[in-house]
């Protein structure tokens, strides 16, 4: 039986997702990322355990065969996969986690009831805004941001499939919808906005 709770995340890139979840995450207490495995390698800055568990493909399909992932996917060629040790034992403690993955991978977990989640999209307030979201970063080439954009088209398509959608068209609303979605699934599962289970039902 667990008491934390999985919060299943995904927006195309450049939607904002990861300030969005670092400012909610400094708010509420009790939320913690997931470490992916993925065979991509290291960005400069990107730290072995911390950003990912770095893994060659080999010990990833390895890994993968002994079932070591609650879900898996390829993403712009890498595969990416989510411990299942980690999360369930994280859980167990009470801890909340947030998954931030792919769509194919939020689809898999969505479909197994195994482990109670909330869904989350994050998605930009139109195209044309990402699109100059993405050229704002001054980081890509056009290329990426080509490749960007069209993969965002086709992230958007699974929107609909989410329990809940954020636009984050104006940042500060968009981090007091996030922070009231934690809080009001912490009260589904009667715990405190902190994530603590609630005391008085069992004094009753
Ligand atoms: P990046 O390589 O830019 O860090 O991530 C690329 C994509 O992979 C993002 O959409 C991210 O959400 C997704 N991703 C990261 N970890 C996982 C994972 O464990 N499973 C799945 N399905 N997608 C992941």
């Amino acid at each position: 039986m667990t008491t934390g709770k999985l919060f299943i995340v995904s927006a195309p890139s450049g939607a904002g997702k990861t300030t969005l979840l670092k400012r909610v995450m400094a708010d509420l207490p009790g939320l913690a990322f997931s470490v992916s495995h993925t065979t991509r390698l290291p960005r400069g800055g990107e730290q072995d355990g911390v950003d990912y568990h770095f893994v060659s493909r080999a010990r990833f399909e390895a890994m993968r065969e002994q079932g070591f992932f609650l879900e898996w996917a390829e993403v712009h060629g890498n595969l990416y996969g989510t411990s299942r040790p980690a999360v369930l034992d994280q859980l167990a403690k009470g801890q909340d986690i947030i998954l931030d993955i792919d769509v194919q991978g939020a689809a898999i977990l969505r479909k197994s009831a195994a482990i109670p989640a909330a869904s989350l999209f994050i998605a930009p307030p139109s195209l044309p805004e990402l699109e100059r979201r993405l050229r704002g970063r001054g980081t890509d080439s056009e290329e990426t941001i080509l490749l960007r954009l069209k993969n965002a088209r086709m992230e958007m398509q699974a929107a609909p499939d989410y329990e809940y959608l954020i636009v984050n068209a104006e940042l500060g609303q968009a981090i007091d919808t996030l922070r009231a979605i934690v809080i009001a699934e912490r009260s589904r599962g009667h715990r405190l906005p902190t994530g603590q289970p609630i005391a008085i039902l069992s004094e009753l």
